[in-house]
């Protein structure tokens, strides 16, 4: 089954699933909806009015995401041709990396939102902004195998910004307080 993310402007089903204004119809796989719900209300709805109305679209999927050879490990795909972001939700995690799903599936929400904005944002940053994603991934792909290049660790870094413990320093998140005044100015 595939569940889709749509923008209700009301108080969204009993049978669906709410982030804010927001829910995702057609989805019964994620278990914890309390949690999940808990784990995204750090993202700010802005960040998904401005992807839904520029015709984004972000996929729920029971079953394997992605074309790469890594696909049955793969949670999330985000696809720079169309925008379109797909997040697996049937993956039985919980023993493999000792975390609940609930949390992964936010943090793949995220993190594949990340690339959007790297995608569509970067070059409207200012130059120390720009600089600052640079020296983000030097220092961290050091300390995490996901940062293997630019693109990742701007993901990586926006998914641990939009929670409720982040542990960026405060240099670290500027290229991210940017796009948010970006986006408020919209
Ligand atoms: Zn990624």
């Amino acid at each position: 089954m595939t569940g889709l993310l749509v923008n209700t402007g009301i108080d969204a089903e009993a049978a669906e699933l709410n982030i804010k204004n927001y829910a995702i119809s057609g989805i019964n796989d994620i278990k914890d909806i309390n949690t999940f719900q808990s784990y995204m209300s750090t993202l700010p709805d802005y960040y998904l009015n401005t992807y839904l109305n520029n015709d984004g679209i972000i996929r729920f999927v029971n079953g394997r995401v992605g074309t790469a050879a890594d696909a049955p490990e793969t949670f999330g795909v985000y696809w720079v041709d169309n925008h379109n972001i797909d997040i697996r939700t049937d993956i039985s995690v919980q023993e493999e990396y000792g975390e609940q799903r609930e949390p992964i599936i936010a943090r793949t929400f995220k993190h594949e939102l990340g690339h959007y904005y790297y995608h569509m944002y970067k070059d409207k940053l200012s130059t120390k902004a720009k600089e600052q994603i640079k020296k983000n991934f030097d220092y961290y792909k050091n300390y995490d195998r996901e940062c293997y290049d630019e693109n990742e660790t701007f993901a990586v870094l926006f998914s641990n910004y939009y929670t409720e413990n982040s542990d960026l320093a405060g240099d670290e998140t500027l290229p991210y307080r940017e796009i948010e005044s970006l986006i408020r100015k919209e």
